[in-house]
């Protein structure tokens, strides 16, 4: 068996590289080196040095660089196959979200990673979809949703921010948002357009911009409160700027940008001829202020794609229903690529999306109230347990610096985190293009139970050591 020198950290990863495997029905096992923690371990001078087989599924890609796979496929990987991804993803990993959950399956650990709720959905949203699949509503849906459902997403947006829109034109039903921010990015993005990034960043918006072969300009929100650096902004905005990619209330940082930065943001998208691509996903998880759609301040609508999706504020995050919002001249780009991507979404889903969004108020109150409730548990717990924990306003989700507890870095902490103490975080530094930027913060999800939060804050206090 061949053998490879790798960093200290390796049986977890040696633990990631199977997980996977175990959920897929064919294992083509090929000997190879470790990814997500390459990176980081390489730079951990006191890392001692192991040398163990690796083993992995092949049917998952893992080379970070086109020189690595040419080294593998010369030295002949046991099963003679070499793992293939096309240019525009081989720098991408499995992402981060199925590692975790599969390593809190497999420690048994609390899962505070993934961001889906612990707990169903309303059963008023879940028998409209057993009632639509009953009446028959299982072919096809029309590509760009349901006329009762885009009536109910433009309801809502016009209760949320006093625009008028037209539910036929304008709105596009997408198989969850992240398939909006795909459609939206390849419908509006040519290669060699430069689209900013705000860092630390939701992880598909890199591999879907990378797909459609955009230029990312990357500006870093900085901790504790992850302002907008409006003179970075204004630094690397220009008339070459096709697009910014925003979301608000931000994952995994749980910044709300306030009137003040979405202005300025918009002042020089005006200046620039800049669209603005905004994720609004967590828009009814706001907790200290209330949200703004960028798309309702002065001169931005027309320069908008709003998107938006079912799974948070319903938890249903399994559904995958979605959509995005843009007047008729961005919206025909999103709509062009959302045709040829999935040409349109879960037909019964789509009936249920439709009633769930026209719950009255009182739905939407009782939801903030309740995640306030988990918030301020996970919270007064994390401090409780000796982290510096930062201020999130919005999303389910607060990021946390893990320093005193003496890590090297993100991943050695959340390695550290589940084997030793059993609860699962996810390691920021896979939001940054700069993974040293990441490096101190890990983030936490208060998407779970109460009983649940409680006790993963008392397995933290039990077995996490103050260095
Ligand atoms: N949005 C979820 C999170 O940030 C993850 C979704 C996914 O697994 N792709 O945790």
């Amino acid at each position: 068996m061949r053998t490879f020198n790798a960093p200290g950290r390796l049986d977890l990863s040696t633990e990631m590289l199977l997980l996977p495997a175990c959920f897929r029905p064919s294992l083509r096992i090929t000997l190879f080196k470790p990814f997500l923690w390459t990176n980081i371990a390489a730079k951990n001078k006191s890392s001692r040095s192991l040398s163990f087989p690796i083993v992995r599924a092949s049917s998952v890609s893992t080379f970070s660089t086109a020189s690595e796979a040419a080294v593998m496929a010369q030295d002949g990987p046991i099963n003679q196959h070499p793992l293939q991804v096309a240019k525009r993803l081989e720098k991408f990993k499995t992402t981060i979200f199925t590692q975790m959950s599969s390593l809190a399956i497999k420690h048994n650990a609390i899962n505070l990673g993934q961001g889906f709720p612990n707990f169903d959905g309303p059963d008023f949203v879940k028998d409209a979809a057993i009632q639509a699949i009953k009446d028959g509503k299982n072919q096809y849906a029309r590509g760009y949703g349901i006329p009762d459902l885009n009536s109910a997403i433009a309801s809502r947006f016009q209760k949320d921010t006093g625009i008028t829109i037209d539910p036929e034109s304008e709105i596009t039903v997408t198989s969850g948002c992240t398939e909006a921010i795909a459609a939206t990015i390849l419908g509006l993005i040519n290669p060699g357009d430069e689209v900013i990034l705000f860092a630390p960043f939701y992880d598909s918006y890199e591999a879907t911009l990378s797909m459609a072969g955009a230029k990312i300009t990357c500006i870093t929100l900085q901790p504790p409160d992850f302002a907008l650096p409006l003179e970075k902004l204004k630094s690397k905005i220009s008339k070459n700027t096709r697009a910014i990619l925003l979301n608000t209330p931000h994952n995994p940082t749980g910044k709300m940008f306030t009137k003040e930065e979405l202005e300025q943001i918009s002042l020089l998208c005006i200046e620039n001829d800049v669209l603005v691509f905004s994720d609004e996903v967590y828009d009814k998880l706001a907790f200290e202020m209330d949200h703004i759609s960028i798309a309702s301040l002065p001169g931005m609508y027309e320069r908008t794609v709003t998107m938006n999706s079912l799974g948070k504020t319903f938890s249903l995050t399994g559904w995958k229903i979605g959509w995005a919002i843009a007047p008729p001249h961005l919206l025909w780009g999103v709509k062009q690529a959302h045709s040829y991507l999935t040409f349109a979404t879960s037909t019964p889903m789509q009936y249920a999306a439709a009633v769930a969004l026209n719950a009255p108020d009182s739905y939407y109150e009782e939801l903030r109230k309740d995640y306030k409730g988990k918030k301020e548990i996970l919270v007064d717990g994390l401090k409780a347990v000796g982290f510096k924990v930062f201020p999130s306003s919005g999303t389910y989700f607060v990021v946390v610096d893990h320093t005193p507890f003496g890590l090297p870095d993100d991943v050695a902490f959340c390695e550290y985190l589940i084997k030793e103490v059993g609860v699962v975080a996810i390691p920021t530094s896979v939001f940054y293009l700069d993974k040293e930027e990441g490096k101190n913060l890990v983030r936490f999800t208060f998407c779970k139970d109460e009983g649940t939060l409680r006790s993963a804050v008392e397995r933290m206090k039990e077995r996490l050591v103050k260095k």
